[in-house]
Formats: structure tokens, C-alpha cells, sequence
């Protein structure tokens, strides 16, 4: 089955036609069970379309074709240099067609076309062609022992991946994944999130248009508990990528430990911290500062919703700030309006996840500058929120909220002075805890970012922060957007994940070392 939409928007013109059935073996076949996933447009919460839910017989038949094409078409029997062709095929095919996908993006996701173009495609198509690139640079090393013994060592594919991703960037988070297991030789099968299935089934199409061999890549919407427990469970996929929840995380982790063990690597949630020092360029701050938490309505796992500003400019940045977020507010609206820059959040379960966290926040004693409510009638629109008077242990400095929503903390120094008067009493320390403690005291460790001119702070702060990255010191003056570096690993500490995607330090994620011995 096909399903077409029409788009008629200032934006985006033009009717956009997927199939909603399981893409296995390069072909559309319908689940075994019949399942079906409602899925909803966030603008007005009603139903776009429904589209094929996939549970473990299907997960079985997609495995069943992946392994075959691992061991006969894909994997170590096609050149390297074939594979990155291939890849760099799909990435010109999503070029060419990403207006289409920047429009099931917005229409899905609620995000503004013009975000779905510049951040999410951009980020797809430059990803893919990153890992492209690798294909046929991937090779081991000899190790010579002794005269008499050498040594060389193999980077091998896994065999069949399983991909689990999310529904902030969806079609983005798909392409962290594939491009280094495909480059690296596995076959895949990816599933995406269950509320976003669209531009997935898009791809498909695009995958069998750039020429893959049939069974290399699978791609099968489907509910959590069903298809993606299956995947994690299942004993012939030998390594699971996962992009999402902690908690959804953990459950991968313990069923691939209670199955055949497989490789698991995750990239979860962040409570991410901006740090602001007096000499930071302030207007250029608070952009960063807002873009910071705000893009993607906040549902992005780096989202900085805690934001550190040092005293003496505190005043002054939280006035502009709200300025800011009230301007956000008077541009939100639909994603496909050229002048919107707030969209909905992706579903109820996600609006009710944020409104019960700003409701939270009031009743720990917080207070709303701005926002703390939702926007309009119709849909899942939450205000941007700004809150301040927190304290650190409050559940809105501590939960990954993923929603618009901030506090403000207004610090004395980098560190030190705990150090040096920590013999006056506990009281005076609890006060002077500052601001490095205060970014470090959560259970996750994804991104950070730093804003002041002094070079040797700006490297001291980065270096002292638990985080898997560190973005935009301002004295650097250039446009560091976030994650978008494609030859930058990017991961988390703590409880933000295992692993890491982007980068050459992808490629050994996906590959499994052997070292072969010969005696001469
Ligand atoms: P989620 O954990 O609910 O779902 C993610 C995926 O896991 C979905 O495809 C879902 O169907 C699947 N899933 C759910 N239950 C499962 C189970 N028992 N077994 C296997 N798969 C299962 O997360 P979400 O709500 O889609 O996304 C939001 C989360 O993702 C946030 O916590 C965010 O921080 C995180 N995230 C992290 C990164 C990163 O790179 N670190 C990037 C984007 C999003």
C-alpha cells in the first residue's frame, strides 16, 4: 500500500507518495501479525496516515535477509571502494529529494521545514557521504614480533546490525548509524521510532533506487516493546546501535546481556549545561544560549536547559533572554509558515512529559519568567519557558526534560573558592559550591558548552567538564554548530551512553578485530 500527501504550503508544493508497508529483502511485504501504527500530525494531533507495524516474526524474516546478503552480496564479498559508491548514490538521492523528506519531516516531527532542510537533511546527506568516503579505508596493520613471527589484524563487519532510533531527528539519527555500518561492510536492520516512521519509508525507496543489493539494508517501523525488543533480543544480530532513552536503554542492554551477548552501543539522554562567564561577547551568547535549549522545541539530547551565567552580567542576560524566548513565542506556529521558528512537540505523551515538568518546577517553589504553559488551542505547542530561583537538586535541574524549557542559576566563580575555604563551616561550602560542581552534578554527561574570551579558562572549564562534548567557546568566533562536524566523535559520559557515533571512531564500533598469527 501507498499513501500520498499532498503539500500546498508556502514552503513546500507537491505530492509526496511512500509505501507504509515493511521494506525486507528490497521489497514491500506486509507484517505477519497485520500490525498497524497510527501516525500523527503534531500541528492539530490528527491522523496523517497508518503505516505497517512490525513484531518479532517480521524482525526474524529481515534478519533472515540481512545475514544472507552479509554472507553473499554485501559485507567482504563487494570492494570496499563498490560499497562507498553505493552510499554516496544514497546520499545524492536524498540531495535530490530533500525537499520532499524536509517536508514529511515537518509534517511528522513539527519542526519548521527550513530546520528540516538546513539541520536535519544537511546533517543526513553530509553524514552519509563522510562514511562514503571510509568504505575503502578501512584495514588492519601487521605486527611483527620477533623475526621469526608476524602478526596482522583484521577489521571485520559484525555480520547483521540492528539500528533503534528516535524521533527528534529522525531521519538524521537513522544516518549516524547506517553510514558506518554500511560503510564498514554489515548489513542493517533499522528501526524507527514508532511516532516518526515517514521519512524511513521514504528512504527505502531510495535504497533500492541507488542499487543496494537486496536484504543490505531493512527497514521496519514498529513499537518499541515489539519490534525493537525483538532486534534486541534477537541471537543473529551480532551488534545493536541504539539512539534514544536511558531508560529504553537499559532494557536493550539487559536483554542483549541475557541473549547471545551482542555488541551494544548507546547514545542516550543529556542535561546539558551553558556556562557563561562576565567577558563572554553577551549578544552572541544569548543566541547560542537560546538555540541552545530551544531548537527542536528542546527535543534534542544535547539540549542545555541549564543555563550558568556569571553574577555580574546575570540582570542583563536574563532580561534579553526572555526577550528572546517571548520572540520565539510570537513566532510559533506551523512548521511550513516561512516565518515560524516554534513548532509543537512531537506527541500528547511528550506535551504531557513537558507540562508535568513545568508543573513540577512551580510546585518545588521555582519561578516562570516567561512562558510555563502551553500555546494555543489545537496541537502540542508548549510555550518556550525560562525559570530561575532553582536549586540543583529540584527534578527540572536534574531530569532530561526534552521539552522548551530552561532554568537560569546565577554563579560566583569558576571553581577554587570551595578548595580554598573548605575548613569554614559545611553551610559556607554548600554556598560556595560553584559553578563547575553545580554543571557536573547530574547523572548524565553529554554536551556542555562554554562562552568567555580568556583562551586558557575556556580550555581549564572544557577540560574539567563530564561531558562527550564541548561546544562553542566564543572566543573562537567562529559558527560551531552543534554536532554537525561530522569527523568529530560524538557520545556521552556517564549515563548519556556507550560508545560513539560520527567520526573515524565510528568505524570501530562497527567492526570487530582479528589478529591472525603466522610464524615465518
Ligand atoms: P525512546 O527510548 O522512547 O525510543 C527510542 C527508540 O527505542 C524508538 O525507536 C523506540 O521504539 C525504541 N524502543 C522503545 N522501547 C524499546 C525496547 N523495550 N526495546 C527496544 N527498543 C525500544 O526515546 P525517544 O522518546 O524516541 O527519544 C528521546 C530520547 O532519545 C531522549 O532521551 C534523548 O535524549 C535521546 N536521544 C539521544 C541522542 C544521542 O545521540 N545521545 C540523540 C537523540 C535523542
Amino acid at each position: 500500500t501507498t499513501y500520498t500527501h499532498h503539500f500546498d504550503t508556502a514552503t513546500f508544493k507537491g505530492d509526496v507518495t511512500l509505501n507504509t508497508g515493511l521494506f525486507i529483502n528490497g521489497q514491500w511485504v506486509d507484517p505477519v501479525e497485520g500490525g498497524t501504527i497510527d501516525v500523527i500530525d503534531p500541528t492539530t494531533g490528527k491522523v496523517i496516515t497508518s503505516v505497517a507495524g512490525a513484531t518479532s516474526g517480521d524482525v526474524d524474516r529481515a534478519v533472515e535477509a540481512a545475514e544472507k546478503a552479509s554472507k553473499t552480496t554485501w559485507g567482504l564479498k563487494m570492494p570496499g571502494g563498490q560499497r562507498g559508491r553505493l552510499i554516496s548514490k544514497l546520499a545524492d538521492l536524498i540531495e535530490k529529494y530533500q525537499d520532499e523528506l524536509s517536508a514529511l519531516e515537518a509534517l511528522n516531527v513539527g519542526k519548521t521545514f527550513n530546520d528540516a532542510k538546513g539541520l536535519d537533511l544537511n546533517g543526513v546527506i553530509g553524514t552519509l557521504r563522510y562514511f562514503a568516503g571510509w568504505a575503502d579505508k578501512i584495514h588492519g596493520k601487521t605486527i611483527e614480533t620477533t623475526d621469526k613471527k608476524m602478526a596482522y589484524t583484521r577489521h571485520e563487519p559484525f555480520g547483521v546490525v540492528g539500528c533503534i532510533v528516535p524521533w527528534n531527528f529522525p531521519l538524521m539519527m537513522a544516518a549516524w548509524k547506517l553510514g558506518p555500518a554500511l560503510a564498514t561492510g554489515n548489513a542493517v536492520v533499522l528501526k524507527p521510532s514508532e511516532i516518526t516512521p515517514l521519512t524511513a519509508l521514504r528512504l527505502a525507496d531510495l535504497v533500492n533506487e541507488a542499487g543496494f543489493p537486496p536484504g543490505v539494508l531493512n527497514i521496519l517501523p514498529g513499537y518499541g516493546p515489539k519490534a525493537g525488543q525483538a532486534i534486541a533480543e534477537h541471537p543473529k544480530i551480532r551488534k545493536v546501535a541504539f539512539t534514544g532513552s536511558t531508560l529504553t536503554g537499559r532494557k536493550i542492554l539487559k536483554a542483549a546481556s541475557e541473549t547471545n551477548l551482542k555488541v551494544v552501543t548507546l547514545e542516550l539522554g543529556g542535561k546539558s549545561p551553558t556556562i557563561i562567564f562576565d567577558d563572554a561577547d553577551l549578544d552572541q551568547t544569548l543566541k547560542w544560549a537560546a538555540g541552545g535549549i530551544f531548537t527542536n522545541m528542546g527535543q534534542s539530547c544535547v539540549a542545555a536547559s541549564r543555563i550558568f551565567v556569571q553574577e555580574s552580567i546575570y540582570q542583563n542576560f536574563l532580561e534579553k533572554f526572555v526577550a528572546l524566548a517571548q520572540n520565539l513565542t510570537d513566532h510559533t506556529g506551523s512548521p511550513f509558515d516561512p516565518k515560524t521558528r516554534h513548532g509543537p512537540q512531537v506527541s500528547q505523551t511528550q506535551f504531557d512529559r513537558v507540562m508535568g515538568f513545568i508543573n513540577s518546577g512551580k510546585q518545588d517553589g521555582a519561578k516562570v519568567l516567561i512562558g510555563g504553559e502551553r500555546h494555543g488551542q489545537e496541537g502540542y505547542f508548549v510555550k518556550p519557558t525560562v525559570f530561575t530561583d532553582v536549586n540543583p537538586k529540584m527534578s527540572i535541574m536534574q531530569d532530561e526534560i526534552f521539552g522548551p524549557v530552561c532554568s537560569v542559576v546565577k554563579f560566583k566563580t569558576e571553581e577554587g573558592e570551595f578548595i580554598r575555604i573548605s575548613w569554614f563551616s559545611a553551610m559556607i561550602n554548600r554556598f560556595l559550591i560553584e559553578v563547575l560542581e553545580l554543571a557536573n552534578d547530574v547523572a548524565y554527561g553529554l554536551g556542555a558548552n562554554v562562552f568567555t574570551e580568556n583562551a586558557s579558562r575556556a580550555i581549564r572549564v572544557s577540560n574539567a567538564l563530564e561531558a562527550g562534548s564541548v561546544w562553542r567557546f566564543s572566543f573562537y568566533k567562529i559558527n560551531c554548530a552543534q554536532a554537525t562536524e561530522f569527523c568529530v566523535p560524538f557520545g556521552g559520559y556517564k549515563q548519556s551512553g556507550i560508545g560513539r557515533d560520527l567520526g573515524q571512531y565510528a568505524l570501530d564500533m562497527y567492526t570487530q578485530v582479528k589478529g591472525v598469527h603466522i610464524n615465518i
